[in-house]
């Protein structure tokens, strides 16, 4: 029995499924996230061999794992994405392995089965953000994505983190009162805006439980605060400057074109997304895809 197993390795959790050649799901788990700008080459070695270990519990004996396809947030250049594919091939020395950047593999989940040459466009939000797109010619694009200190505009890192001033900044007089201070004092179980900070910039803090607080302003937006909504805006902004400036990039001759929308800001019933959606030329169209991970699990079986 041959076995795939497709990771996509987020800033706030990893996810990876295994399956059999006919297409039955071994393993679906979730552990801690695999970016190495929020955990350091060594940490996510460290947490990828835990993974790597656990999903051996899950092949039956005298099945071989054939092929595994890694997609990674984080892996924004060659040399890294070189670098983590040997180290990776290590562990599964019988397995074909391949690393790919994680915009690959959610662009591969959102496009048709039958899809020739992938031609198409993906947008991810989630811990951070990123376009992603593919032309006629075969030739890969992208915008944006320079992670949590340098871009990810419109993310749930984004989002979170300007929660989190808004309530500082309404504490301090200088904009106005939101419904974001409850929320936020709530979901971090402290009095006092100002008992935020050890917990923003103690050492136990991630970027991924900033990014949580990104659903708190679409709560808020959602039940009418002004402050809320306003930051939702700009977040639609944001996302749609990245697609607009993908499109000009691209090069591609199809007339209409669809945005596969990937990352957990874009979840069901985000408000988000008809927001985007308004900001985009008539030409694109916007649609949820199938999660990255199956877009890796695809690459594995496909060998592509
Ligand atoms: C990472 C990118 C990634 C994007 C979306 C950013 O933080 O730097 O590599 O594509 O998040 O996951």
């Amino acid at each position: 029995m041959r076995i795939y197993i497709g990771i996509d390795g987020g800033g706030t959790k990893t996810r990876s499924v295994a399956v059999t050649e006919q297409g039955t799901i071994l393993a679906d788990l979730t552990t801690p996230g695999s970016n190495v700008n929020h955990h350091g080459w060594a940490g996510v070695e460290e947490s990828l061999f835990v993974l790597f270990n656990l999903l051996r519990t899950h092949v039956p004996l005298g099945a071989q794992v054939a092929s595994l396809c890694l997609g990674f947030a984080g892996i924004d250049r060659e040399s890294d994405r070189v670098r983590m594919e040997e180290w990776a091939a290590t562990h599964w020395p019988t397995a074909n392995v391949r690393v790919v950047h994680d915009a690959r593999i959610a662009l591969e989940a959102g496009l048709p089965v039958d899809a020739e040459l992938g031609v198409g466009i993906v947008l991810i939000a989630g811990t951070g953000s990123v376009a992603y797109g593919r032309n006629e010619a075969g030739e890969e694009t992208r915008v944006g994505g320079w992670g949590y200190l340098l871009g990810d505009e419109g993310s749930g890192y984004d989002l979170g983190r300007r929660a989190i001033t808004s309530v500082l900044r309404a504490y301090d007089g200088r904009d106005p009162q939101t419904a974001l201070t409850e929320l936020v004092l709530n979901a971090y179980g402290v009095q006092e805006p100002t008992d935020l900070l050890p917990l923003v910039y103690g050492e136990t803090s991630s970027r991924g439980h900033v990014a949580q607080s990104a659903r708190l302003v679409f709560d808020a937006a959602t039940a009418g605060d002004l402050v809320a909504q306003a930051l939702v805006e700009g977040a639609a902004d944001e996302l749609a400057a990245l697609v607009v400036a993908l499109l000009q990039k691209m090069n591609v001759t199809a007339r209409r074109l669809t945005v596969v929308l990937a990352g957990g800001l874009f979840s069901t019933g985000s408000p988000l997304i008809g927001l985007f959606e308004a900001r985009l030329p008539d030409t694109v169209d916007v649609r949820p895809g199938q999660p990255p991970v199956f877009g890796a699990l695809r690459l594995a079986q496909e060998g592509r």
